[in-house]
């Protein structure tokens, strides 16, 4: 299996599994809603319509608009709560 798919798979069990520990490393990115999230974010795309990002600026760029719930354009290091700190 190609590395990137790979990788892309990683992602999205990471999106299925709402875990906030990869929130920062990438974004999910809708086609389908020209929209792109956190990958914690509670909404919940089909694969084939995803598309990652490492950046919201790159996903910016590719045309998304950042999701409203999740303003993955305002997160930042260490802004959530439940911190390792
Ligand atoms: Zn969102």
């Amino acid at each position: 299996m190609p590395i990137e798919m790979q990788v892309d798979d990683e992602r999205w069990a990471a999106v299925v599994r709402r875990d906030p520990a990869v929130d920062g490393a990438f974004y999910v990115a809708v086609k389908t809603t020209g929209i792109y999230c956190r990958p914690s974010c509670s909404g919940r795309p089909l694969r084939k319509n995803v598309r990652f990002v490492t950046t919201p600026t790159e996903a910016e760029a590719a045309g998304f608009r950042a999701c409203k719930r999740c303003k993955p354009n305002e997160w930042k290091p260490g802004s959530l709560a439940q911190g390792s700190a």
